[in-house]
């Protein structure tokens, strides 16, 4: 049986006619640049994550990117971040001239430790840190109450990149204030998204988002996004082309709808190979751990159903992880890993690297393998993949 680790057909499946129509209609409009059909995903989009102010840029790449722009992030500055994320989480901070310096992992989240980040941001004596972007890594957001306070009391700027948790809630609370469900990309200075084809919520080409609850900063992205350009041909800033594609945007508003539901499904998967590697016996003998849902038993007190987390992954620990996922491509089960090396430990850093030792990162890039996740998984499948592995133990 052939397992692909995403498979985008069913979910197109349920929505081709609707998207093309709207595809036809956009090309039909000759409104090939910006237009009605971003500015409308942009107002659904903030109102779907509860942001204040959206604007559609390019990719996940450009929203992170024309953040730090924003903030004036530049030669000289250091950016607090993780060092276990895809690469545009650093590549952003490199290539506006600014240093990223990272704090470890917690390796049950696998998203920032807050206590790592204190002690980075009171080692940070000469004040360079200017930014700090937490990721919520596989969609599941970080300890955000804890980063939150954190970046207020030392007065730093927080952008979260939420290119996977688009929707994923996390229960926030201020000091003497219940707390409450916030979704992914609200609780800082700006928030990012990215609709590349494999995030939840996918374009068929690529796309992103920034949201911000601040009205200067949402309107100098906005101006960022377009060369800085205000009045048109006038300059007081020097942006870019990270303008967002009308036809991605039309395709994201077909999509947005059904958002609740696939993660719904992600989630209901990710129950069932929870039951199945119980089931399996392969639990419990330190070979295999499952991912943890650390907001999920809060979630469970809700009435109503929460996003505590969207799975845009479903990653576990496997002790002999190479081995074992040769083992599962041979049987037809493709996964993946993300990531095989932390940040810290990329080739482009190392003239400037401090090499300070990320252990739970450099760990996690040995044992982490994703299984497949995605809505239209069938439980046929899941049984395949946890059998597979059954098997590989003997
Ligand atoms: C996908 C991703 C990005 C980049 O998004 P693109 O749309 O591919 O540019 C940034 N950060 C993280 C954590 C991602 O997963």
């Amino acid at each position: 049986m052939n397992v692909p680790l995403l498979d985008l057909k069913p979910q197109l499946d349920e929505l081709r006619e609707e998207i093309i129509e709207k595809v036809i209609e956009v090309i039909d409009s000759t409104r090939y640049i910006q237009g009605p059909e971003v500015d409308a995903l942009e107002a659904e989009v903030a109102d779907y994550c509860g942001g204040a102010h959206a604007i559609g840029v390019s990719s996940g790449t450009d929203a992170l990117l024309v953040a730090l722009m924003a903030l004036d992030i530049g030669p000289g500055d250091q950016v607090l971040t993780t060092p276990f994320s895809f690469f545009a989480t650093m590549g952003v901070i490199l290539r506006l001239g600014a240093r990223p310096v990272f704090a470890d992992i917690d390796p049950v989240s696998f998203n920032i430790d807050p206590n790592q980040l204190e002690i980075a941001l009171a080692q940070d004596r000469d004040r360079r840190i200017k930014a700090v972007i937490p990721v919520h890594l596989y969609g599941q957001c970080a300890e955000m109450t804890k980063i939150v306070s954190l970046c207020e009391h030392y007065r730093v700027p927080l952008v979260e990149d939420a290119a996977q948790a688009i929707g994923a809630e996390v229960p926030f609370s201020r000091p003497g204030s219940s707390p409450a469900w916030r979704r992914a990309g609200t609780l800082g200075i700006a928030g990012c998204f990215s609709f590349f084809p494999s995030k939840n919520l996918g374009g068929i080409g690529d796309g992103g988002m920034v949201i911000s609850q601040d009205p200067d900063m949402a309107a100098k992205i906005r101006l960022l996004r377009n060369h800085g350009a205000y009045p048109k041909y006038y300059h007081a800033l020097v942006g870019g082309n990270f303008r967002l594609d009308p036809i991605q945007a039309a395709v994201l508003r077909v999509k947005l709808p059904q958002l609740d539901v696939w993660h719904a499904q992600r989630r209901e998967n990710a129950h069932r190979y929870d039951e199945l590697f119980t089931a399996s016996g392969l639990l419990g003998n330190g070979r295999i751990s499952l991912p943890r849902a650390v907001f999920a038993d809060q979630a469970a007190k809700q009435t109503k159903e929460v996003n505590y987390h969207i799975y845009n992954q479903y990653v576990i620990r496997v002790q002999e992880r190479d081995a074992m996922r040769i083992w599962l491509q041979d049987s037809g089960v493709t996964t993946e890993i993300y990531y095989p090396l932390g940040l810290h430990q990329q080739q482009c850093l190392q003239p400037i690297s401090s090499s300070v030792p990320m252990p739970h990162t450099e760990q996690a890039a040995l044992e982490t393998l994703a299984l497949p996740i995605f809505p239209g998984l069938t439980e046929e499948m899941q049984h395949h993949v946890v059998q597979t592995i059954q098997a590989f133990y003997g």
